[in-house]
């Protein structure tokens, strides 16, 4: 940190006026000008958080020797070398170096992955630079800029706030306090206070749950409040999902069970004789480093990254990597209604004002009431050339106004708004209070019908104001009826006059008694791939469940038309206010019987999780709003928008979709789907192998025979552990995937046949190997043992290696025909083989290269009777999955 930046972070710039902060760090409330942002960003770099020093590629090629067999190996090979066999010795240690940098590579391409999986999670930032308001990735923040705040946000940065309209911040991240604080912009005189208490400052990595502000920058990266303890919090290991976990968990065990064998094998060997100790030592050893799987969760990672890439092209961005394996085993999609399920795209149908209702094409007079505060109690901006930006509840709302020539911005420059109660999902009501021209102040109130009637003394008629009374209020509720069963989304309209400015800004005390004015329903069509991706998602054995803030009739027209529930299934849909009723074990007892929820608040969402959790399901959960970021990770997957999601719902998110639209999610649960099918086949074939190598070694060493040099192991072990694998994670999605059920909560990747699958066919791997060498013996084509041998032994090592790269195919599908899946479908995967195939058999056929690996030279039957056993496991597996398939659809 240079000099410069240390000295601004010590300013206690709290305890500054405004205009003394913005002089300190040389900007203005217009914010920076780009020039000078790209000054500053190379003087003070990049607002990010310094993280560990990557490791150079020798010390990554260095780890690559810390495992206790590679160095036995490699001792072993030096005492060889030593006591005579050089050429061996030589081999093995090439070999373990080849191994090295594949491993090397490997890592690093994992490791790419996962940059690249950060880089799309980088947050944004509104920003006020060159006078004008921009969205910025905030790592490009610098001191100076003037960032403007609201609920959802998270603090790119420190900043001491210029702006504050109840805004609340909660801090938990560096004060450990939940409860989110009230800040305001009032200079502090202590300087020697805590992070909690410095109420007119904003803290990067904290969140914004209330309200709205502006603050200047004044601290970015390391200069930050976290970037000081950025050092001491132990970096979340993303890296690690469950899956890996399980895999070095498997690894752990194999290389105990495997090491025992090698040590039998090594005693059965000595007791045997015919060989020395060091030869049978480096049999041993390296029979334990191809039969370890140790590059598999390094594979694993590949393969997971390779699948968040498919799924960003696809508009589902991967914020985790563990999202990839759980997506697959999706069970409950619960999903947010507006802007997910349908286009958030609304437009003003009808109004029910006076009384009266006003169909869209119907006049309506500009000094109508409803029409006033539907347009007042708004936050749309109209820009210069007239469009409008905020919330599409909203705009619709104020494009009607300015449709039927109601001049909106002109009546708030004469009647401009002095104070306001954000809106918020709970309250399901916003306020805002304007200055009218004779001195008064028009409190107008608009919200969710049954939530704003219950805050309704009188209501308008024509200005003819009345106290609310039972058949008024049945003549509203008819009317919200008669609009939500039509799908439209109702909003109801109230006011109040008031002497003064209210006091105190809390809901109970304004927003109570007030005048009811009208109602206005709106639509907001489906997404039209909503209806086939539901039906998609039932068909794949998962349910979608639709989570709404809206009315019941609304939701339950909505969900009726997208095909979640039937026509008339109304006891499958549940409201807000009776969740409230239900004790969390009746909800979990009953949420089978619920696919529509109504007049939620985001709070019921983590118990909508919690219960279906609770019945063993793996649930995805869509959430937008700061207060879902609770329920988005109780969730297995929390899905965030892209589009419409704040921040903070987005950093509570294992998935963002960019396109906000539920159809991506049942894409992402195919890849998800996908990858894992794929994960299983990588590790069914390289344990199979391994069995396979095993096994071969094992018993032809009970029996006497030379069937495997350990070269040759750890030749097949680089030629087929590395690139068939990879490519066997690249095959394309199985036709019918989708009309599976979810796999479970509790399956693994042995779970649907494939651990019988690795067992029987790690024995026919070894079987065949054995006979070819029996049968080499027992009908030698040259004569005198040494030749016979070496025969033999060529022929069992190429079987092993050729049978490995046919059995490749055959993983392509755990019980479908490898011929209806499609061979050569995965043109990676072809490469992989051919290129596994040529490395194999360079070692055979080229004169130096057999030398080295000590095989003889195959005339052409030999060849055949390798190929002809080693392509046979292709029919036998065929046959085998015949009966397989018999069995499961009994
Ligand atoms: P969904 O849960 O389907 O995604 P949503 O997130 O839009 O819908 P909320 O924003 O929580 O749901 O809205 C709940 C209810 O609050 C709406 O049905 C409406 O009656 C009311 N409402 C929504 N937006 C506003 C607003 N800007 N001002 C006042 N009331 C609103």
């Amino acid at each position: 940190m240079s000099e410069e930046n240390k000295k601004q972070l010590e300013i206690p710039f709290y305890t500054e006026e405004v205009e003394n902060v913005l002089k300190k760090v040389e900007t203005s409330t217009e914010g920076l000008s780009t020039s000078e942002v790209n000054q500053r960003l190379e003087s003070y770099g990049y607002n990010q958080l310094n993280e560990g020093k990557k490791k150079s590629w020798l010390s990554k090629f260095a780890d690559q020797f810390k495992d206790f067999m590679i160095i036995v190996l490699i001792a072993a090979a030096l005492v060889s070398f030593m006591m005579g066999d050089k050429v061996e010795a030589i081999m093995i240690i090439v070999v373990v170096m080849i191994m090295a940098v594949f491993g090397v590579i490997q890592e690093a391409k994992a490791e790419e992955a996962i940059e690249a999986l950060k880089d799309m999670s980088t947050p944004n930032a509104n920003v006020r630079r060159d006078g004008t308001t921009k969205v910025i990735k905030s790592n490009e923040l610098v001191p100076g800029d003037i960032v403007l705040l609201e609920a959802g946000d998270v603090i790119p940065a420190d900043m001491r706030l210029i702006e504050a309209a109840s805004l609340k911040i909660e801090e938990a991240a560096l004060t450990g306090e939940s409860v989110p604080v009230e800040k305001n912009i009032t200079v502090l005189d202590k300087v020697d206070i805590g992070i909690g208490d410095r109420l007119n400052m904003g803290y990067m990595n904290s969140n914004v749950t209330y309200g709205r502000g502006v603050g200047v920058i004044v601290g970015t990266g390391m200069n930050t409040e976290v970037g000081k303890i950025a050092n001491m919090l132990a970096q979340a290991d993303e890296t690690n999902t469950p899956l890996k976990e399980n895999l070095n968990k498997l690894g752990k065990t194999l290389s105990i069970v495997i090491l025992g064998i090698c040590v039998i094998m090594f005693g059965i060997g000595m007791w045997r004789g015919g060989h020395t100790w060091i030869e049978m030592l480096l049999t041993s050893v390296s029979l334990a480093v191809a039969a370890i799987p140790e590059g598999l969760p390094a594979i694993v990672t590949i393969i997971l990254a390779l699948g968040t890439q498919k799924m960003a092209k696809r508009n589902a961005l991967v914020r985790k990597l563990p999202a990839v394996e759980t997506l697959g085993s999706t069970d409950i999609i619960c999903s947010d209604k507006t802007g997910t399920l349908t286009l958030n795209q609304m437009t003003v149908e009808e109004v029910f004002s006076n009384n009266e209702t006003i169909e869209v094409d119907q006049e309506l007079p500009l000094d109508n009431q409803t029409l006033k505060i539907m347009t007042y109690c708004n936050d749309t901006k109209i820009s210069d050339d007239q469009t409008l930006i905020g919330d599409p509840t909203e705009t619709a709302l104020v494009k009607f106004g300015m449709k039927r020539g109601f001049k909106v911005a002109e009546a708030l420059a004469k009647e401009p708004r002095v104070a306001e109660i954000p809106f918020d999902s709970d309250r399901k009501l916003m306020t805002t209070v304007h200055k009218l021209e004779n001195g008064k102040f028009l409190i107008a109130v608009k919200g969710a019908p049954d939530e704003l009637l219950k805050r309704c003394s009188f209501f308008d008629v024509n200005g003819d104001i009345k106290p609310m009374n039972k058949e008024q209020q049945e003549l509203i509720l008819s009317n919200n009826t008669n609009m939500a069963k039509q799908a439209l989304r109702v909003l109801a309209m109230a006011y109040q006059i008031s002497e003064t400015i209210p006091e105190s800004l809390e809901s109970d005390a304004v927003e109570r008694e007030l005048i009811f004015s009208g109602l206005i329903g709106m639509i907001d069509p489906e997404r039209k791939e909503a209806a086939e991706a539901v039906k998609v998602a039932k068909e794949a054995g998962i349910r979608p469940v639709m989570i709404t803030g809206d009315h019941r009739d609304t939701a339950e027209a909505i969900a009726v038309r997208l095909g979640i529930i039937s026509v008339g299934q109304h006891e499958a849909v549940i409201t807000g206010g009776e969740l409230n009723e239900m004790s969390d074990e009746e909800l979990a007892s009953s949420i089978e019987q619920y696919s529509v929820y109504a007049r939620v608040s985001p709070e019921h969402k983590v118990r909508i999780v919690k219960a279906w959790q609770k019945d063993g399901k793996v649930v995805a959960m869509t959430g937008d709003g700061v207060n879902d970021a609770p329920a988005l990770k109780t969730a297995d997957i929390g899905i965030g928008m892209g589009i419409t999601g704040t921040e903070v719902s987005k950093g509570a998110s294992d998935m963002v979709l960019a396109d906000d639209n539920f159809s991506t999610i049942i894409i992402a649960v195919e890849e998800g789907r996908k990858v894992f099918s794929n994960i299983q086949k990588t590790v069914q074939y390289l344990l199979a192998a391994n069995l396979g190598e095993v096994l071969t070694l094992f018993i032809a060493t009970m029996i006497g025979w030379d069937t495997l040099l350990p070269v040759h192991l750890l030749w097949i072990n680089v030629v087929t552990d590395t690139f068939p694998a990879i490519a066997l994670g690249l095959e394309p999605v199985e036709a019918g995937i989708m009309k599976l059920k979810p796999r479970g909560r509790n399956s693994d990747l042995f779970s649907g046949g494939v651990l019988p699958s690795i067992i029987y066919q790690g024995i026919l791997e070894a079987g065949i190997t054995l006979g070819v060498y029996l049968l080499a013996i027992s009908y030698p084509v040259h004569t005198g043992y040494e030749a016979i041998h070496a025969d033999a032994l060529t022929m069992s090592y190429a079987t092993l290696g050729l049978i490995q790269l046919f059995h490749a195919f055959n993983v392509k599908s755990v019980h479908e025909s490898i011929f209806k899946v499609g061979l050569f479908k995965n043109k990676t995967f072809n490469y992989a083989i051919l290129l596994s195939f040529t490395l194999l058999a360079v070692t055979i056929v080229i004169p130096g290269f057999n030398d080295i690996f000590k095989v003889a030279h195959l005339d052409l039957h030999q060849w055949a009777v390798v190929f002809g056993a080693s392509i046979a496991i292709i029919p036998i597996v065929e046959i085998v999955k015949i009966f397989q398939r018999k069995a499961i659809n009994k």
